[in-house]
């Protein structure tokens, strides 16, 4: 069997070293060094210029963290893959290879707080204008696009509102005037979609997230389907040059480890959450239960259109007020009070005090962030477990 024959799981679980190891190793060593060395002046020369595929320096090239990139490439078939050491890193650098001072980005108003933060200050300080909309209004999308806009910029399912727009629309828009669609897909694996398919052009991920198994490391993803005129280029010869933000071999090693098992995770994960979506609307105190994988919910068939079968594993509830998020916050006995999301633990937050703890009021109306909201990543655990914790912390 080749391997462009066998399926994603299996794919996912053996990708080829690029070269045979030395002793057969069957996990790719942690290639925990700086440089590496040549037999001659001439490869040293052809592989500091990319004539060869060589590594010669950490910043830019590792054969763990290069290994890990094969394993998503062979995922998800993207021409190119660049794994950075955050999330955040990835959105930063894949933006900063796009925009210019002049330029715009379209950018939906549902956005996770960081990168809001990244695009409407930090680049804005450098003359990248931020056109903020929503991306569920295609006629307000279309409208804020002109010759000057950069990129598309949305999540796919946005945090923690849970809102789907409609790629495939939005795609046809942007490109439309040759604008490239960016699309954040970090609360849906790669594994379980190919948003290629849908026009996406360039797709990011924190793969400290489902990826890295079990919150073990901070990761990002540039996957770039190669549509994107010289993007490429820019990522692999000047931003990981420049800017310095290359994963570690360390978090690739355990990244690839999480890949293998994305999949039965996610299964589980998801499984609990609809299952627990279900049953937290029996309990009074909650008075919305927000999930995708919800057969009623407004997103419902658009998310199985795109995203498959599954709901994934954030959900929110919706309680009288901030008072009663915060109490019961402070009753969860199993459940953590923690950050992050597609852990193996369930855990817990209130956004709008913590995540967007530094937006105004008006700020958080706009961005839709409501007090009312507590945003639930479900784990691994019984789910019975799960609900009785949550159903005692109500009480
Ligand atoms: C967590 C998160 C990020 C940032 O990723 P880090 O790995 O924490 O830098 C970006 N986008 C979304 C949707 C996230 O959930």
């Amino acid at each position: 069997m080749t391997q462009k024959t066998i399926k994603r799981q299996t794919q996912a679980i053996h990708t080829q070293f690029s070269r045979r190891d030395a002793y057969g190793a069957i996990s790719m060593p942690v290639y925990d060094t700086v440089a590496f060395q040549f037999d001659d002046a001439q490869t040293m020369s052809d592989a500091f210029c990319g004539r060869i595929d060589a590594p010669d320096y950490s910043r830019v090239a590792n054969p763990t963290v290069t290994f890990f990139e094969n394993k998503v490439k062979a995922i998800t078939g993207a021409s190119y893959v660049a794994a950075f050491n955050s999330g955040m890193a990835a959105i930063a650098s894949t933006l900063i290879a796009l925009a210019g001072s002049g330029k715009n980005i379209v950018v939906s108003k549902h956005l996770f707080g960081n990168t809001f933060n990244l695009i409407t200050k930090s680049l804005a300080r450098f003359g990248v204008e931020a056109r903020i909309c929503s991306m569920t209004d295609i006629e307000q999308v279309r409208s804020k696009i002109d010759r000057n806009t950069c990129c598309v910029f949305l999540e796919a399912v946005s945090n923690p509102q849970l809102e789907v727009a409609d790629l495939q629309q939005i795609a046809q828009v942007a490109h439309a005037c040759n604008v490239p669609l960016i699309v954040d897909s970090t609360a849906i694996p790669f594994t379980e979609t190919h948003l290629a398919d849908f026009g996406v052009d360039i797709e990011l991920v924190s793969s400290t997230k489902y990826v890295s198994g079990g919150a073990t490391s901070l990761g990002g993803l540039v996957i770039d389907y190669g549509t994107v005129d010289g993007f490429r280029d820019k990522i692999a010869f000047e931003i990981l040059f420049n800017f310095g933000s290359y994963m570690t071999p360390h978090a690739a090693y355990m990244q690839a480890l999480g890949l293998e098992t994305l999949n039965a995770r996610y299964r589980v994960q998801s499984a609990n959450a609809l299952e627990l979506a279900q049953r937290l609307r029996s309990l009074k105190a909650i008075k919305s239960v927000n999930y995708i994988g919800l057969p009623d919910n407004q997103y419902y068939e658009r998310a199985q259109r795109q995203f498959g079968a599954t709901g994934g594993a954030m959900l929110t509830i919706d309680l009288a007020d901030r008072d009663a998020c915060f109490r019961f916050l402070n009753r969860l006995k199993l459940i953590l009070r923690a950050t992050n999301l597609f852990d193996n633990k369930t855990l817990a937050i209130h956004p709008a005090s913590t995540i967007f703890g530094n937006f105004s009021d008006s700020q958080l109306q706009a961005a839709d962030v409501k007090q009312t909201t507590i945003r639930l990543s479900v784990g691994l655990e019984d789910v019975d477990d799960i609900f009785n914790d949550i159903k005692q912390a109500l009480e």
